[in-house]
């Protein structure tokens, strides 16, 4: 049967990037499952699941690249339609993605050395999020 845990993570919005490798690993270890896959994903349209090497410079670059592909403060439909301003964050999100799938091997993510499951919420507030990591296997 899969085992299913939600993480509440607290966030500052603004393409904060959260590195959540530690609390999935404490899941997996939670559900006694060995072998199979992790699912991670994030309700919502303005935030995302990705992988990275979770270090201030990779952070600061992302951030960066993302500020290039879709502006904050770039001309959006969406801001027209809904006055929420945060159509550069919806973007961002389509484009990354809202989940990740890790396989289990042996009770351990078989992720790199420098490998980090992230976080990224894009929207232009804090928010709580709310993340559903879901283990497969057996
Ligand atoms: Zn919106």
């Amino acid at each position: 049967m899969p085992y299913t845990q939600v993480l509440h993570i607290p966030t500052r919005g603004h393409t904060d990037v959260l590195d959540l490798t530690p609390q999935v690993e404490a899941i997996v270890a939670a559900s006694g499952i060995h072998d199979g896959v992790v699912v991670v994903f994030v309700p919502g349209s303005t935030a995302a699941i990705t992988t990275m090497e979770y270090e201030p410079g990779c952070v600061a670059d992302f951030q960066r690249l993302m500020e290039t592909l879709a502006p904050e403060d770039g001309d959006y439909a969406h801001n027209t339609r809904w006055g929420d301003g945060n159509g550069y964050a919806h973007l961002r999100a389509s484009l990354v993605g809202p989940s990740l799938s890790i396989p289990l091997v042996q009770g351990r993510l078989a992720l790199g050395t420098w490998q980090q499951i992230v976080l990224a919420d894009f929207d232009n507030r804090p928010r709580q999020r709310r993340i559903l990591v879901q283990v497969l296997g057996d």
